[in-house]
């Protein structure tokens, strides 16, 4: 067998930079070189979001035989964690709302926030079939709360959460649909290598994994592998090779993303988009744990910083966010809500802020001079920049340059809440290439044959800067589509 320099015959930038973390297991299968131990039709990497919509659609589209493959100890990935918050602009929700939207008008927003670096076919196919999500979700048993909202980082009031345990509702009833399909769900098994014809070309035959007793299996996929193996903001190392401030922060992330499918793909000759972006939201301060999360609902709170200094209009995107609290002394803020907007938030943060309440990490005052008196934040500061926001709220005019929409609730009804947070590393925007049809694209433009992605896993759609709501959306919408052709391939 050749023995070849993976670094050589990468093509960007990123994807070589990456490759030089996967230097040392160089796999050359021929199909008749291989054993396989258990045959699918479809092979799903990832029970995350977008692996499980991916795995259940690909049932239902007709594939005999699907499994998922997963590393972790329990399903959900990065989506049990997430708020839930899913944009999508659906009519009846947007006229109810009182406000205009549209499919269009979300690419647009998308686009624009992610500095055009997002492929339109992709954001364009994306923001058409959210709402249909949606609807897939209802249909596969999650029922949704009836208002929209705009999410930190939405930039727009498009946002819905799930009834239940956030992302985690989700991840339920789908691990239920699959148990209902009899998809298997194989836990504690890490994908190693995804197996292809020859290293660089032909189609992909299956996986290699590894199961937590060490054992190794070789998996064979007759019609396609989907990889929805999710980001790598677990990696310090990966974060940080684009963005060194990176390294310093924590993550928001479970311990699975850490990016060993992405290296596994480039490995067989993927092409890569956007491996530079990382996205960030505020989270623990260094040495506590639980940080309250005040943030969600954009028009219920205030940044201010150490100083008590309002810095930033709150509704601005989530990179400008970012800089703007790194630029901070310590790199820290206060999130501040008063007692209405901490209610509005508890459907989707109640559990959370009730652990940092426990932890010590939310900070209630009865009054503006009691919450500074408790947090250490210069009273007379403090007051000013209530004083600020509440008039901008008054005037419709903020000189943080705060939008209107999002200048509707003043901060006035005690007890006012306060969270110390810095910012975590969040989401990877960056991923392999892939087409409308979810097929991944090589380093030549071409279509790898036998290989879908979706989710986390991907790039090119978020562009530099993903909108906050849009990352359930993507994985829903796409993790569908990677399922349905997949399903559908020719063997
Ligand atoms: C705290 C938090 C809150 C969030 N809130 C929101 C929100 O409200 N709205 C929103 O739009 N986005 C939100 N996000 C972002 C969003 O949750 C993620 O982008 C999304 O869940 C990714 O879904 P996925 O299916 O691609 O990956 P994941 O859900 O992370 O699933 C990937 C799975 O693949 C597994 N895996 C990886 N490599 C391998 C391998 N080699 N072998 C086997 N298995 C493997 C992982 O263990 C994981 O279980 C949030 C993220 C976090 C962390």
């Amino acid at each position: 067998m050749p023995s070849i320099s993976r670094r050589g015959f990468l093509g960007g930038t990123a994807a070589a930079t990456l490759s030089t973390f996967a230097l040392s297991s160089a796999v050359f299968a021929k199909e008749s070189d291989i054993k396989w131990d258990e045959t699918y039709n479809v092979v799903v990497i990832g029970a995350g979001g977008a692996g499980l919509a991916a795995a259940v659609t690909a049932k239902e589209a007709g594939a005999k035989k699907v499994v998922v493959i997963e590393k972790m100890a329990f399903p959900g990935g990065n989506t049990i964690r997430a708020g839930g918050g899913i944009n999508a602009a659906i009519k009846a929700d947007y006229e109810k709302a009182g406000i205009t939207d549209s499919p269009e008008l979300h690419a647009k927003q998308t686009l624009a926030a992610g500095d055009g670096r997002g492929d339109p076919k992709l954001v364009n196919q994306l923001t058409a079939k959210a709402p249909e999500s949606v609807q897939w979700l209802k249909d596969h048993g999650v029922k949704f709360q009836d208002n929209i909202y705009q999410i930190y980082g939405g930039l727009y009031k498009r946002a819905r959460n799930p009834i239940g345990p956030r992302g985690g509702a989700y991840i339920k009833a789908l691990v239920e649909n699959c148990k209902k399909l009899d998809i298997p769900i194989m836990l504690n098994t890490q994908v190693l290598e995804v197996v292809r014809e020859k290293q660089l070309s032909g189609k992909v035959l299956g996986v290699k994994v590894k199961q937590k007793d060490g054992k190794v299996l070789y998996i064979r996929a007759t019609n396609a592998v989907v990889a929805a193996g999710g980001g790598f903001a677990a990696s310090d190392r990966l974060s940080a090779l684009h963005d060194p401030r990176m390294e310093k922060l924590g993550t928001t992330n479970h311990p699975g993303a850490t990016g060993d499918l992405l290296i596994d793909l480039i490995d067989i000759g993927a092409d890569t988009r956007g491996l530079d972006y990382i996205q960030c939201i505020p989270g623990n301060v260094k040495g506590e744990t639980h940080a309250p999360n005040l943030f969600t609902h954009v028009d219920r709170f205030i940044f201010v910083n150490l100083d008590g200094k309002r810095f930033i209009n709150e509704d601005a995107r989530r990179d400008v966010l970012r800089d703007a609290m790194l630029d901070q002394p310590e790199a820290i803020a206060w999130t501040i809500v008063d007692a209405d907007g901490f209610e509005e938030q508890k459907n989707s943060k109640g559990p959370e802020n009730e652990a940092a309440r426990k932890a010590g990490t939310l900070y209630i005052g009865d009054s503006i001079e009691d919450l500074a008196k408790k947090t250490n934040i210069p009273v007379e500061e403090l007051k000013k920049s209530f004083e600020q926001y509440n008039t901008a709220v008054d005037t419709k005019k903020d000189p943080m340059g705060r939008a209107p929409t999002v200048l509707v609730n003043k901060l006035a009804k005690a007890p006012f809440y306060a969270g110390r947070v810095t910012m975590q590393r969040h989401h990877t925007m960056g991923g392999v290439v892939i087409n409308e049809k979810a097929q991944v694209i090589d380093r030549h433009g071409n279509v790898i044959p036998g290989l879908y992605a979706a989710g986390e896993v991907t790039g090119g759609i978020h562009g530099t800067n993903r909108v906050g709501g849009n990352a359930m959306a993507d994985i829903f919408t796409y993790g569908r589509i990677a399922g349905e052709n997949a399903a559908k391939n020719p063997i």
